[in-house]
């Protein structure tokens, strides 16, 4: 990902609105079932619906892994 350089705030802005950051924010919420899944593990099955508020977090920080920027296994969906 070296088109971004995520110390930049406005890269990273960029880098949230970039169509493949989109496209895959979805893959990992459809792989998550919606859920966020620190709740998940916390209550059992939390049901959500796609409008609740989840956010698609990077395990390693694109600041410290860019590499990892879009690296499916690298992200988790957290509410
Ligand atoms: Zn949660």
């Amino acid at each position: 990902m070296s088109e971004f350089d995520f110390n930049d705030e406005r890269d990273r802005k960029r880098f949230y609105r970039s169509s493949n950051w989109l496209k895959l924010r979805q893959e990992v919420l459809k792989r998550d079932h919606f859920e966020c899944i620190e709740c998940a593990k916390k209550e059992g099955t939390v049901t959500t619906t796609e409008d609740a508020t989840l956010e698609v977090d990077h395990i390693e920080e694109i600041k410290t892994r860019p590499d990892l920027a879009l690296d499916i296994d690298n992200l988790r969906t957290l509410c």
